[in-house]
């Protein structure tokens, strides 16, 4: 089996070997031993030929592979596709576009456009408790390319208040820590606010530009505004933490992915947001964060495309 890779070059090597490729996603589904996921019996058969498990109980259901349970399930996509998806997404600081993934691992744009989304929803942080300490929040708008487009793509695109054609966002970072971001309908108080409370630790202090929409959070928050019209940064008042983060992720968009819908635009702030917030991690922990994030989930093409959401 040999050494898990710590470069590019040592995961094409390694995950162009379909037994690595098995055992390193087994390792994360399954680390205390193969157990079948309709009933949870441990008694299971390896089928080596076909790289499946068969439960020896008596069910429906008794073949499965390692992609079950996770957002690989249901994929014909080889897993040494997959990893090396995950590898290049996890650790290329603009990300990947599908047009790379589908010439780097041979399948079609379609194919790799979803493989890329998959990945996405892997990397969604599970939010876990609230920023705390130093804090920052700001807003920016992405996209705004409507014009070029074609006209049902035109009509699906968001139009918030603000920019005319572009989708607000809303950046909330703890220094030295983490970033969460969400798509937000406008840059209104409520909108920013109910924001800001969900993942700000009241006490914190919290540091944000001029922008009326903040007024009302000193109650609960040491509350500092830096006025862009007067100056960028007055002592600890500032927000260039999040301007950094903001300039990484156009870099990344509009370099990288050309345009971005806003119905998917989450995704892309998932990813980046996971690169960030995984900063000080080597490429080897990035990807294994993210091989990490594939178990549990699931997500269909439905899903990805929003045809349920068209309600
Ligand atoms: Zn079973």
């Amino acid at each position: 089996m040999g050494t898990e890779p710590k470069t590019l070059q040592e995961a094409i090597v390694y995950f162009s070997d379909p037994d690595n490729c098995l055992n390193y996603v087994v390792a994360k589904r399954w680390p205390n031993g193969v157990t079948c996921p309709t009933c949870g019996s441990t008694e299971v058969r390896f089928i080596p030929t076909r790289r499946l498990w068969e439960c020896k109980a008596k069910h429906a259901k008794k073949q499965f592979s390692a992609k079950i349970g996770t957002v690989l399930e249901d994929s014909p996509i080889g897993l040494d596709k997959w990893l090396m998806t995950m590898w290049m997404v996890a650790n290329c600081k603009n990300g990947v576009s599908s047009y790379e993934i589908s010439r780097d691992c041979g399948v079609t744009q379609r194919t790799a456009w979803f493989m890329l989304h998959r990945v996405r929803d892997a990397m969604q942080e599970r939010f876990s408790g609230k920023l705390s300490g130093e804090v920052e929040v700001d807003e920016t708008f992405i996209g705004g390319k409507a014009r070029n487009m074609h006209v049902g793509k035109r009509m699906r695109r968001i139009t918030g208040t603000g920019g005319k054609d572009k989708t607000a966002v809303i950046g909330i970072v703890e220094r030295g820590g983490k970033v969460r971001t969400a798509v937000v309908p406008n840059r209104k108080k409520s909108a920013l606010q109910t924001e800001v409370r969900k993942h700000v630790e009241a006490g914190s202090a919290l540091y944000s530009d001029a922008l009326q929409s903040y007024n009302g959070l000193a109650g609960e928050y040491a509350h500092q505004v830096i006025d862009h019209a007067v100056a960028y940064v007055d002592g600890a008042v500032h927000t260039n933490t999040l301007e950094n983060f903001w300039s990484l992720l156009k870099r990344g968009i509009s370099g990288t992915y050309v345009s971005v819908e806003p119905f998917h635009l989450f995704r892309y702030l998932d990813e980046q947001a996971f690169r960030y917030n995984n900063r000080k991690a080597t490429d080897a922990e990035r990807f294994s964060a993210t091989v990490e994030g594939i178990i549990g989930r699931r997500l269909t093409y439905e899903q990805v495309t929003g045809k349920l959401h068209a309600e």
